[in-house]
């Protein structure tokens, strides 16, 4: 298997697996789908609320297959943690996508920043600091151009393992961002116990801004929070221009969302970094 910093992932096998991918299940697909090359990456812009300013990236993995179309991650991730898989594909894509910043930096002419999903497997495999490491030395990237996302679930499950990862990953300089912020657990202690940078503020509590007291409350608590722990913030799925201004106006530096730029793939965001440059 193969999982180097290509923009797609291969893995070449002497094996063929039988029938064609419709006819057998999706688990068994994916394993013929890495050998075709059928993941790949898009990447959503992260843009500062006040300029609109593209400010790094979230890399998002697609599963381009040949019949079934895209098939979305929220359906093949899952299989991909029972199975293993993961490792092999969440190897790739930290890889791939470091190196893909670079490009990006290029086009900009300036520092980005570039997050990547970690899954809680992946996260506890022994292989992740290697991993890590070479992503950074095949691209050339400092550790502090990364953000890795993790969710609560992935430090709570065995706090003890995930703070010594944490520990030993300290040198590497990589921010941890903990996505889906307020859907885990409902404990903040981790806040203090751990070294997080970055809150990425769930689109559930983003959708029914501003109409929504609650979550205008939320949202406050969170900015708050954050200001005093001195953690940026992220508000993700914003779609609407009130969305932004809300959050913009509550002092939120960065948006995320379908409003400043969908999923793309990477000769778009490149464009879309060009268009930022004449701005
Ligand atoms: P996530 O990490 O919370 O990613 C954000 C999801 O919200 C993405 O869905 C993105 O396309 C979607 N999104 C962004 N802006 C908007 C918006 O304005 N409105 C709405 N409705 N949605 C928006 P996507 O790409 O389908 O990914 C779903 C989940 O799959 C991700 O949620 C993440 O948990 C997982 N995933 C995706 N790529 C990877 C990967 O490379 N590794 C791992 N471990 N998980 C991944
Ligand atoms: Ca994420
Ligand atoms: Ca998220
Ligand atoms: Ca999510």
């Amino acid at each position: 298997a193969k999982a180097t910093g290509k923009s797609r992932c291969v893995v070449y096998s002497a094996r063929d697996n039988g029938p064609p991918a419709h006819d057998i299940s999706l688990e068994a697909a994916m394993f013929s789908a890495v050998r075709e090359g059928e993941f790949l990456l898009y990447y959503q812009p992260i843009v500062s609320a006040r300029t609109r300013k593209i400010e790094g990236f979230e890399t998002l993995m697609r599963w381009k297959h040949p019949t079934l179309g895209m098939v979305p991650p929220a359906r093949f991730i899952p299989i991909a943690e029972t199975n293993g898989l993961i490792n092999l594909l969440g190897a790739w894509a930290l890889k791939a996508a470091c190196v893909q910043l670079r490009q990006f930096e290029q086009a900009a002419r300036r520092e980005l920043y570039i997050s990547v999903n970690i899954s809680p497997r992946q996260f506890r495999s022994d292989k992740f600091l290697d991993v890590l490491d070479e992503a950074l030395a095949i691209s050339g990237m400092p550790g502090r151009q990364l953000v890795l996302e993790i969710t609560e679930g992935t430090l709570m499950v065995d706090p003890a393992h995930a703070e010594t990862i944490l520990e030993r990953m300290a040198g590497r300089e990589a921010r941890i961002a903990i996505d889906d912020f307020g859907t885990g657990y409902s404990s903040l202690a981790y806040l203090k116990r751990f070294p997080i940078s970055v809150l990425k503020v769930d689109r559930a509590f983003i959708k029914d801004l501003p109409g929504s007291s609650k979550d205008a409350a939320i949202c406050n608590a969170v900015l708050d929070l954050a200001r005093h722990l001195d953690l940026s913030v992220v508000a993700e799925g914003v779609e609407t221009e009130d969305q932004l201004g809300c959050l913009a106006e509550r002092g939120c530096h960065y948006v995320q969302g379908y409003l400043t730029g969908k999923p793309m793939p990477p000769h778009v965001a490149i464009a879309a970094l060009n268009d930022d440059m004449y701005e």
